[in-house]
């Protein structure tokens, strides 16, 4: 059973996850923290960064089996660094995009791909959303015209692509086959689609929060893509999807984790050191009650994280557990972040304080990998 100082002790881990924690705030603290601000003022990770990040290992864990536990203190860290941004960026190019390759990809597609991916020389990113289909995909307008042999020529606009200007392939989503009538989101494919190719352009979309995270709308104006960067079934990347956003749901929530413990961290440590009228803020029940309440719900929901994360290590991760660990994860970075601002008074609300960051960076996990609300709809159904 895992011990890590201050914490409610997490029953699926080790002594051994331990060390890989230990090990991965080290490395983070190395390749992340002496940067992040500059990354979220230029609105990118420094290509430098990547192949660091790359060098120490940390873009090529296990996305299943038992050693998938080690990317789950991985990606808690990672939120813990208190940049959503940069967590945002690395979740997506080592875990969201890549996971369609490792899942659903051919060896080929793998070998070609994956390496550059682990030592962070080809950046992965995954464009599913438009303007028009974001929790509705099934009005996606990207069409991929199927040319045989030589493969597809793919028009259409994706919004809100992380990585976008940086990316060396997109994981995308396109209609393959026209479909009448409401037939669900059938007739849908994946292309790996590199970024250099002809007729692809990317346009910086800056957002209030997950600034390093390079949000971007992608073009493809009559984009020839060959026939082997099909991932996955033609026409029937629905079910790739249901899979897909189940894992995506996974990371996010382990991520928004992170995120709400270096909230709390900040937190716990103001309120018993801010003084107002001699005594300190914690000196308040109102206060004491308020943050307590926000741990408590944090161990909760940090607890249940690990368990999602056993369940996917065994395979039996299901929507469900997914969505309601998105779910809750990602509200409750909202309202310790809100606490948080409120309770540093204006110092907090300074443009560069980490409490000013954290309330601008908590908003876009309840949207981005699938709105609270549809989350809500998801879980209400499951039950
Ligand atoms: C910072 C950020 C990064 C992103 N990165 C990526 C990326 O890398 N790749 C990518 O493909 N996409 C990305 N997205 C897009 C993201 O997946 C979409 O924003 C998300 O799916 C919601 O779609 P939408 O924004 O179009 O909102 P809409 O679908 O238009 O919904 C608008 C709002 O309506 C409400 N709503 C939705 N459904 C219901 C319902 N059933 N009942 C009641 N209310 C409802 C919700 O409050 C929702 O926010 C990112 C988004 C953000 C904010």
């Amino acid at each position: 059973m895992s011990t890590t100082t201050g914490r409610t002790p997490l029953p699926h881990l080790t002594g051994e996850h331990d060390d890989v924690r230990t090990r991965v705030q080290r490395q983070l603290a190395e390749a992340v923290l002496p940067h992040a601000d500059s990354w979220e003022r230029q609105g990118y990770i420094d290509a430098d960064a990547w192949r660091a990040l790359g060098a120490q290992g940390l873009l090529g864990l296990a996305h299943d089996g038992p050693a998938f536990l080690d990317s789950a203190v991985l990606l808690e860290e990672l939120g813990r660094t208190g940049y959503a941004g940069v967590r945002a960026a690395v979740g997506v190019h080592a875990y969201m995009a890549t996971s369609y390759l490792r899942m659903f990809g051919t060896d080929e597609q793998r070998d070609t791909l994956l390496p550059a991916v682990a030592r962070g020389e080809r950046i992965a990113a995954l464009a599913i959303s438009e303007d028009g289909a974001g929790t509705d995909l099934r009005h996606l307008s990207t069409r991929a015209e199927v040319l045989g042999e030589d493969g597809y020529r793919v028009s259409g606009q994706k919004y809100y692509v992380a990585n976008g200007s940086r990316a060396g392939f997109y994981i995308t989503l396109v209609k393959t086959r026209e479909t009448t009538g409401d037939r669900g989101l059938s007739g849908v494919s994946l292309l790996a689609v590199d970024a250099d190719a002809p007729g692809v352009t990317h346009t910086p979309q800056p957002m209030t929060g997950w600034r390093s995270a390079d949000v971007c709308r992608v073009d493809f104006d009559d984009v020839l893509v060959p026939a082997d960067r099909l991932v996955g079934r033609r026409d029937f990347a629905l079910m790739h999807l249901m899979k897909g956003l189940d894992f995506e749901r996974l990371v996010a929530g382990l991520l928004a984790v992170g995120g709400v413990g270096y909230c709390l961290e900040l937190l716990n440590r103001f309120v018993r050191e801010h003084q107002i009228k001699d005594v300190p803020l914690a000196a308040h029940q109102a206060v004491r009650h308020k943050v307590a309440e926000l741990n408590s719900d944090f161990e909760l929901i940090r607890t249940y994280a690990y368990h999602a994360a056993w369940l996917h290590s065994r395979g039996r991760l299901d929507t469900r557990t997914a969505s309601v660990l998105k779910l809750r994860a990602t509200e409750l970075a909202v309202t310790a972040a809100q606490a948080c601002v409120q309770y540093h008074g204006a110092r907090g609300y300074l443009d560069d304080a980490a409490a000013a960051r954290l309330y601008r960076d908590a908003m876009a996990g309840t949207i981005a990998a699938g709105a609270s609300e549809l989350l809500r709809d998801m879980i209400f159904e499951a039950h």
